[in-house]
């Protein structure tokens, strides 16, 4: 097969297999091919993950946060040598075109291993407290054992994301991919050995739903970073309770993407754009509300209309590709489920709605798809379709639009595009979320928080703000004098 792993799972630092785990099948979604077979893992197998990862996090913590940085650049500079064979295997597991897994992929993987090795000797810096004569310091320590569960959009770089600011402060991890996509991490676990990364530091494992709760409610985890779902959010926020484990919730959206008719109307329907197709539309923070003010509605759905046409859908694995395949047929079905609603519920389609006729029969592909005149209340407009369907509103004024914008149960991320720069900060201001964009869209560098708000989620990911999120203060009071008591 062409994408067979030595084995499942890798734990302790090596390739291990256990056949009595169900199934999982790797599927090429250009084309339905199965490329490799592996097994979820067994109850044993978890353990096995969660013993590897207890006794090596002592050893790893015990390190000093330097020399714990040089492995994570290490492992950075390896990723950037192997960026093309990571980038043909992340388009093999996801679909995506080889265009864009080649600069957003591994190389995104490989900066947060870059950044938190370049801040790994700061990163655990405490502070002193004179107290008058007694003093007291802090120490930032890290949890313990962290479990990092993907999505299926960005298999290696939420394997990263989430296991370079585990690592940096001294925790061990045990990932489990997405059962949709489960080459990537191994490889990155692969990488991070040839780094000299301690075995049984960085681990990965296999499963799905069923696999997922035996490492939530392991009583050896400490932390459990999610990126997934809101109704899986929920699920495993209610099981980390249960065990008072630290949680960071990374979940969907229904972003706002606010288009003001003094923005560069170009340059607003490349953010549209960016917002909405890229890796054919599966992307947590997509701006899939685009509100647009009614000035310049016509002249902006003629230009997207004629921009979204000559997109290049096709083979995944050929540089020219602009855009791949769903995921998965499950996920193919849901989203041309969503256009058909769309279409009965009186949206206007301006282009796409089903599937392209120029590619293959077999592959996951669905057109990119524009809807206009679409109204707050229809489906669509309320539901993450995660797929590449644009919803066109169009508005009058600046209160009105912050309101409906605001009108979402969802808070992951938004945007403006306005040439008046007051405004643009003001709106900013007053929308409900975590990460926001101003005349661009969808950039996530490493160096500026990631995360939602409301029923998107919490915690945050990159950025300093991660390292919080991956460890705790122990405070230490200093008595100077003799200890005094009144008794
Ligand atoms: P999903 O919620 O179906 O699955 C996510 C992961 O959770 C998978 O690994 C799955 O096996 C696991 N899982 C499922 N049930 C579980 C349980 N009860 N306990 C423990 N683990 C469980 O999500 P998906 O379909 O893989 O990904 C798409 C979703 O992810 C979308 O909603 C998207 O918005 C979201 N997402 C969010 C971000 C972000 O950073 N905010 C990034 C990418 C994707």
């Amino acid at each position: 097969m062409k994408a067979q792993p030595p084995a499942s799972h890798f734990i302790d630092g090596e390739y291990v297999e256990d056949t009595d785990g169900a199934v999982i099948e790797s599927i090429y979604p250009a084309t339905g091919e199965v490329i490799a077979k592996l097994h979820a893992a067994t109850p044993a197998i978890v353990e096995k993950a969660i013993a590897s990862a207890k006794r090596a996090q002592k050893e790893w913590a015990a390190m000093s946060p330097m020399a714990r940085g040089r492995v994570l650049k290490r492992a950075a500079e390896i990723i950037r040598e192997r960026n093309r064979e990571l980038s043909e295997l992340e388009t093999l597991d996801t679909g995506k075109p080889i265009q864009e897994t080649i600069v957003a992929d591994p190389t995104s993987g490989a900066d947060a291993f870059e950044f938190f090795g370049g801040v790994a000797p700061a990163a655990m810096n405490g502070s002193h407290i004179p107290l008058g004569g007694d003093w007291a310091y802090t120490k930032r320590v890290p949890l313990g054992v962290c479990v990092g569960i993907g999505a299926w959009n960005y298999p290696q770089q939420i394997a990263c994301w989430k296991g370079a600011p585990a690592l940096v402060v001294g925790n061990a991890m045990v990932f489990k991919p997405s059962e949709t996509t489960p080459l990537g991490a191994l490889k990155i676990a692969e990488i991070l050995i040839e780094a000299g990364l301690p075995k049984g530091v960085y681990n990965v494992i296999q499963g799905d739903r069923e696999t997922g709760p035996l490492l939530v409610n392991h009583p050896d985890v400490a932390k459990v970073s999610l990126t997934g779902s809101v109704p899986t959010g929920r699920k495993v926020a209610a099981a980390a309770a249960g065990g008072l484990k630290h949680v960071t919730m990374e979940l969907g959206g229904k972003s706002p993407l606010i288009v003001f008719d003094d923005a560069d109307v170009e340059s607003a329907i490349s953010g549209a754009m960016l917002g909405n197709f890229y890796s054919t539309g599966q992307v947590c923070s997509n701006g899939t509300r685009v509100f647009v003010q009614k000035a310049i509605k016509e002249k902006f759905l003629a230009r997207l209309k004629e921009r979204t046409e000559a997109i290049l859908i096709g083979d995944p694995q050929k540089e020219e590709t602009q855009m791949g395949p769903m995921v998965s047929w499950a996920q193919r079905e849901k989203v041309l489920g969503y256009i058909e609603k769309g279409k009965a519920e009186g949206a206007t389609l301006i282009t796409g709605g089903g599937i392209p006729n120029n590619v293959s029969g077999e592959g996951y592909f669905v057109q990119p798809t524009v809807f206009a005149d679409v109204t707050d209340n229809m489906t669509i407009a309320r539901e993450e379709i995660f797929g590449p369907v644009m919803c066109v509103l169009d508005f009058t004024d600046e209160a009105e639009v912050l309101e409906r914008a605001n009108s979402s149960e969802f808070g992951l991320a938004g945007g403006v595009f306005t040439a008046d720069l007051s405004r643009a900060h003001r709106v900013v201001d007053q929308l409900e979320a975590g990460t926001l964009w101003i005349n661009t869209y969808n950039l996530c560098p490493v160096e500026i928080p990631f995360g939602g708000s409301k029923q998107s989620g919490f915690g945050r990911e990159n950025s300093l703000a991660a390292i919080e999120h991956y460890s705790e203060l122990k405070t230490v009071y200093v008595g100077m004098g003799k200890c005094e008591a009144p008794y």
